[in-house]
C-alpha cells in the first residue's frame, strides 16, 4: 500500500492517521506467511526533534527515508504540514500508538515484544497492557541495549518468542537507527520506536495532562518534568523558524 506523503524541511512524513496506520500493520502481518524472511517493516514516528536531528546528519535522513511509515508525532508537523496546505487529521504518537496497537494486537491476537527502557519497566508496563487488554500476546520484555554487545542476546530472546510486532524503547534517534541497522535479521514483521512510551504506560513516568495536549504544550510538560531535556528541545524553535522561513519563499516564489 503507498501512502502519500508530505514533505516537511526534507523529511517525507506520510499522510496517515491511527486507523490508516493500524491497517497497514494489519496488512503486513496478514501477508507475512511462516517464517519471516523479508526485511522487517519499519515505522518512525517523527516530531521536529526527528527532522532537526535528520536535517544535520545524513545517516539517519536516510534511515527515515527508507522507514516503511514515517508517520507524523508532534503538533509541530502538523502545524508545518498545516503551512503547505496540507491538513493532518491527527498525531500518531508511540506513546498513544501502544494502546492503539496492543487494542489492534488483542483483537487480531499478533504477538507483541516489549524491548527497551530501565530494567524492570518493560515487564511492568506489559502487565499493565494485558491487564487492559486481556487477550493481548506479550511474548516477551527485555530492556538490553542498542549496544552492538547486546545484539546475539536481544537476537536470540526474539527468536524464540517469535513476535509479530516488535516495540522498540531506546529514545530517539537510537531505537530507529537500531532497528534498521537490523532490519535484515530482526525475526519479526513489524518494528516500531516508541520513545519513553514504557515509561508512561508503567506509570513512572506522567504524561501530559489531556489538555496540554490539546494546546500542542506536551513538550512544555516534558521540560518542567526533565528539565535535562533543554538542550535537545532547542531543536523546536529553530524548526518553528525553518517552517516560516520556508513557508515565506514558497508565497514569494508564487
Ligand atoms: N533507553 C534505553 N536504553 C538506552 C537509552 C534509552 O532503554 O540506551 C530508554 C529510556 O529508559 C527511556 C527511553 O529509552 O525509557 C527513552 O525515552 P525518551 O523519552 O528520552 O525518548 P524520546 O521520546 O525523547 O525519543
Amino acid at each position: 500500500m503507498e501512502h502519500a506523503f508530505v514533505d516537511i524541511l526534507g523529511v517525507r512524513v506520510h499522510r496517515v492517521d491511527v486507523a490508516q496506520m493500524l491497517t497497514q500493520i494489519k496488512t503486513w502481518i496478514d501477508n507475512a506467511d511462516g517464517p519471516v524472511t523479508q526485511a522487517v517493516h519499519q515505522i518512525c514516528t517523527v516530531n521536529p526533534e526527528f527532522i532537526i536531528h535528520a536535517r544535520r546528519t545524513p545517516d539517519f535522513a536516510a534511515v527515515l527515508a527508507r522507514a516503511d511509515l514515517a508517520v507524523p508525532d508532534g503538533v509541530g508537523v502538523l502545524w508545518a504540514a498545516r503551512c503547505q496546505g496540507v491538513r493532518l487529521r491527527e498525531r500518531v504518537t508511540g506513546s498513544d500508538g501502544i494502546y492503539h496497537i496492543c487494542a489492534a494486537a488483542a483483537h487480531y491476537g499478533w504477538r507483541v515484544y516489549l524491548l527497551g527502557a530501565a530494567p524492570g519497566v518493560a515487564e511492568q508496563a506489559a502487565t499493565r497492557l494485558q491487564h487492559r487488554y486481556p487477550a493481548l500476546q506479550v511474548v516477551g520484555c527485555y530492556g538490553g541495549s542498542p549496544a552492538d554487545r547486546d545484539w546475539p542476546q536481544i537476537y536470540a530472546r526474539l527468536a524464540a518468542a517469535a513476535p509479530d510486532l516488535l516495540f522498540v524503547a531506546y529514545g530517539h534517534p537510537s531505537q530507529d537507527q537500531w532497528i534498521d541497522c537490523h532490519r535484515h535479521e530482526l525475526p519479526v514483521i513489524v518494528a516500531l520506536g516508541v520513545g519513553g512510551a514504557f515509561d508512561f504506560v508503567a506509570g513512572i513516568m506522567p504524561r501530559a495532562p489531556r489538555w496540554m495536549q490539546q494546546w500542542g504544550l506536551e513538550w512544555l510538560f516534558r521540560l518542567l518534568r526533565q528539565p535535562w531535556r533543554w538542550r535537545r528541545m532547542l531543536a523546536l524553535p529553530l524548526f518553528g523558524l525553518l517552517v516560516v522561513r520556508n513557508c515565506a519563499k514558497s508565497i514569494f516564489k508564487s
